[in-house]
């Protein structure tokens, strides 16, 4: 398949900014470039950011491309997920006119994307058993469908999509895949890194919000064919990712068993509070989760989300998502903090 038939004519012809430090590149020491103020940052420390920083972070993506096996040049690092995802609508979706395919339940941020670039979204909902419906989705596309949304784990049903299901679409489906592994961290299964290069329509995003404990920092991942990544290079703002995200992101990096040890943590944490949640007799059903969190139905999440909510513990009530009814989304949080949202429940009732 052609990637390059699906995108945009305005992105094709687009002639993309020339940034000083783009223009450049040569060695120097006098930058005259940039209209940057030459003195320094008014910081406390010796620590400045009067430079703008390097527009395709080099250093950060080296340092994921050996923890991902995964070449640097086949990396995108956007301001969070969600940046790679409205980049997405705007290389490949023409508005008022494309269309993309969601599984709903799923993240919110494709539909809100959807909506801000006038593009319309097609909805073929996850089975009973919260899996793609390869067939469906096959008919509901046409010929304007440019985009595949597939969440693997998904938000909020915790669980992973098939495998084969996805296999299966990635051979079939006429437009690029974006299988986004938010929280592949936490699962079980295999991600679909290792398929990149099998398969020309496929982007696999991830992000540092989740398990890296980065998510103030903003920065969020996509890998693709050399293709798509320069298509986003193209499109996105020159200096998306700032200085100060691209240093504390490549001193984290190094620190990856630390994260190891958190990821495998919330895992035990997970099948303990799943084991007690399920004991309550308000609880009709603690779905099976791959993530950091735990869908779970009970028999009143209004009032159930109330009650938390007045003892100082926020959760999240999923039940007007379809397929979601009566369900309520938990984070796995620390011992201690899973520990006070069970004494709590305790109580209730
Ligand atoms: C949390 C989350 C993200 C992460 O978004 P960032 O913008 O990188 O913080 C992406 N996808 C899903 C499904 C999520 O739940």
């Amino acid at each position: 398949m052609n990637i390059l038939s699906l995108v945009r004519q305005n992105i094709i012809n687009l002639k993309p900014y020339a940034s000083a430090r783009h223009e450049f590149e040569g060695k120097a020491s006098v930058f005259l470039d940039a209209n940057e103020n030459p003195f320094g940052s008014p910081l406390p420390g010796e620590k400045a950011y009067n430079r703008y920083p390097d527009p395709l972070q080099w250093q950060l993506k080296f340092q994921l491309a050996k923890i991902k096996g995964v070449p640097a040049e086949n990396i995108f690092i956007g301001n969070g997920s969600d940046e790679a995802i409205d980049l997405a609508f705007r290389i490949f979706c023409e508005p008022a006119t494309d269309n993309v395919i969601i599984c709903p339940p799923t993240y919110g941020m494709y539909e809100v994307c959807a909506g801000i670039n006038n593009v319309e979204v097609i909805k073929v909902p996850l089975t009973p058993a919260f899996q793609p419906d390869a067939e469906r989705i096959l008919t509901a596309a046409n010929k304007h469908t440019k985009l595949l949304f597939i969440c693997s784990p998904n938000n909020p049903t915790a669980n992973s999509m098939a495998r084969q299901t996805v296999l299966e679409l990635l051979q079939k489906f006429n437009g690029l895949i974006i299988v986004d592994e938010a929280y592949i961290n936490f699962s079980k299964q295999q991600g679909f890194i290792g398929e990149l290069t099998s398969y020309s329509n496929l982007m696999v995003m991830q992000t540092l919000s989740k398990a890296w404990g980065l998510a103030g920092l903003r920065l969020g991942l996509a890998y693709a064919s050399l293709d798509i990544i320069n298509l986003f290079n193209k499109v996105k703002p020159p200096y998306n990712i700032s200085q100060a995200a691209q240093e504390m992101a490549s001193a984290a990096i190094p620190n990856l068993p630390i994260v190891n040890d958190w990821i495998q943590e919330v895992v035990e944490e997970r099948a303990l509070l799943a084991q007690v949640l399920g004991s309550f007799a308000f609880v009709e059903k603690v779905y099976d989760s791959d993530a950091n969190f735990l869908l779970v139905k009970v028999k009143d999440p209004a009032t159930l989300y109330d009650y938390l909510a007045s003892n100082g513990i926020v959760v999240r009530n999923r039940s007007r998502e379809p397929l979601c009814e009566g369900c309520i989304r938990i984070t796995i949080g620390t011992a201690d903090e899973n520990l006070q949202l069970i004494q709590r429940l305790n109580d209730y009732e």
